[in-house]
This record gives structure tokens, sequence and C-alpha cells, in this order.
């Protein structure tokens, strides 16, 4: 008896440290992810922690950019939206799968990416006009990160209105790097341009300063930001995170930097006070339906709806980094 009691005692042990190996796995983290998520970001719980973890590289595959040079332009019913005003000083001017904002300020324009090139002149050209902006006001624009997706059109307004391109110093570099031939055409990094480092930088174009975070991962000079908006004149802050998916090299170091910098962003949004999230993607942050519910009115005291608060964002920044754990040790 004595001895099986001695036994039994020895399996509880085992079992509680058993246990507590086990609280860092990769199903503890997706789990965890799923329930930082809650009922809201299943966009991006389904890019970056889904069910079934080998659709991963799928979705990394077809979120490739459009290679440089493809000359056919999409079928415009599959991309083309209409531009919208979203908050009193923030205006959208996207497609239906990508984000473009234009963040007016007292001297002009801070636009945040660029869209494809097909897109460029009739979303954000004629879209800033439609909205009774002056497209040669845009003073700079800011690059979330070195895609095709994002950055195609930044040559044109750099060529075309002076605008100054603000990058992270390593998607700078990998641009640099380009054929000519690349669509859109490659921008030049003139003593004017801006590249940021892992400090990160403080764009202040008159009354307005946006906040520019470094966060690699997604690219290694991948920029996220933080930014003041009005509702309806109540000042309100954005976090805008600037890469998401995990079609980047599939290293564990790779998930580590990503996991890190969706941390710093988490803190960087909540030390800001930041209540709305955006992204650059429309199924990231519902921007397609959301720039148009913004359109209707509300009752008093009814939220933006982009407006979900500090406690969602922290919840944001957790799933991601969950996720990315989640990756980092299903390698081993
Ligand atoms: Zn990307």
């Amino acid at each position: 008896m004595k001895l099986r009691f001695g036994f039994s005692a020895l399996m509880v042990v085992a079992g509680v440290s058993l246990a507590s190996a086990q609280t860092d796995t990769v199903e503890s983290h997706v789990n965890a992810a799923r329930k930082a998520a809650g009922g809201d970001f299943g966009g991006v719980l389904g890019a970056i922690c889904p069910a079934d973890r080998s659709t991963i590289a799928a979705i990394g595959a077809a979120r490739r950019p459009r290679p440089p040079g493809t000359p056919s332009v999409p079928d415009r019913a599959s991309w083309y939206a209409k531009p919208y005003k979203v908050f009193d000083n923030l205006y959208w001017v996207g497609t239906k799968v990508h984000s473009s904002w234009a963040l007016k300020t007292s001297a002009g324009i801070i636009l945040i990416d660029t869209l494809y090139d097909y897109a460029i002149q009739p979303e954000i050209v004629d879209g800033l006009k439609a909205l009774k902006l002056d497209p040669r006001q845009v003073k700079y624009v800011v690059i979330s990160h070195a895609h095709g997706d994002h950055d195609q059109g930044a040559a044109l307004l750099q060529s075309r209105y002076g605008t100054r391109v603000v990058m992270g110093a390593a998607d700078w570099d990998a641009t640099l790097k380009r054929d000519a031939s690349y669509a859109g055409g490659v921008p030049k990094r003139g003593p004017n341009d801006i590249s940021v480092g892992p400090e990160g930088a403080k764009i202040t174009l008159g009354d307005t300063t946006v906040n520019v975070i470094s966060t690699p991962g997604h690219t290694p000079g991948t920029l996220s930001l933080t930014f003041p908006v009005k509702d309806h004149g109540r000042a309100l802050t954005v976090a805008y995170s600037g890469g998401t998916a995990f079609n980047f090299p599939r290293t564990a170091e790779n998930f580590a930097m990503y996991e890190a910098t969706q941390k710093k962003m988490g803190d960087a949004a909540a030390a800001a006070g930041a209540t709305v999230l955006m992204s650059n993607h429309t199924e990231f942050d519902g921007a397609y339906d959301k720039v148009r519910l913004a359109q209707l009115p509300r009752a008093a005291g009814e939220a933006h709806p982009y407006e979900i608060g500090a406690p969602a964002i922290r919840r944001y920044f957790e799933m991601t980094s969950d996720c990315a754990e989640a990756q980092r040790l299903g390698m081993k």
C-alpha cells in the first residue's frame, strides 16, 4: 500500500509539472489568441491563426505582391471603391481590398499608403479631388511597408507633386534595389525623404503630428502609426497596424521579431490612448464596411464605427503576438 501511495503521489507531481510545461504550446497560444480576439478581428485571426495551420503558407502565397511589370489591370469591378470622408480630418481613398488614408492638416495632407499602380489615379488622385481635396497638397506619403499593394503609387506622387516619401530604412534599401520596370516606378530617396530607423520618427505637418513606430516583422522595415483624428469635433487617437500577414520567410527569428513588435505596438497604442484601430487591408479592419457605416447618422453618444476602445486594441495586439508565438513554437 505504502508503495502504491508513493507511486500515485509521484504521478500527481509528474502530472503537475507536465501540465505547467504544456501551458506554452502551439495550442495554448492559438487558444489565447482566440480568447483575445473574442468576437472581433475574425479576418486577422483567420489569416494568421487558422484552425488548420498548414493553410498559413497558402494564405501567404495568395497575398504575394503583384509581380513587377504586370501589364494587365484587373477588372475594375473587382477593386474600385468610392472615396469617403470618415472623420473630420481623415478621408478613405482605398480599393475594395486595400486602404489608403488621407490625413488633412492645417498645412497639407499626409497620405498613408498608395495601393497598386493601377489604382493610384482613379482612387487616390481622382478620389481626393472628389472629396474636395487637392492632390498637390499631399506633402508626405507614409508607406507602411514596401509591398506592391501599398507602395506602387509612391513614385508617381513624388515625381508629380514633390511628395516626401516616408519608409522604414530596411524597406527603403529594398526599394532602391528594384528594377526600373517595377510597376508604378521606383521612388528616389532624396534629402527631403525620410528613412525611419528602429527609434521611429515623428512627422509633423501644420497642426498634426503622426507618431511613426518601427514594427519590423511583416517586412524588415514595416511601420505602424498613432495619429489624431476628430469625430464631430471630439479628439480620438488612431492606432494603425502597418503589417499583418505571415508571408515573410518562415524562420523562428522572424516570428520572434514579429511577436516583439506587436507587443511594442500594443504598448505604443495604449500610451497614446488609442481607441480606433486601422489596418491597410480591408479584410483586417473592415474598412470597406466601416467607411460606409460612418456615413450614417448616429444616436447621441453612439460611437463611431471605427472606435472600438482601448481594451479591444490591447486584445488585438495580444492576439497577433500569440498567433506569431504559435507559429514560432510550431517550427521546432
Ligand atoms: Zn505586405
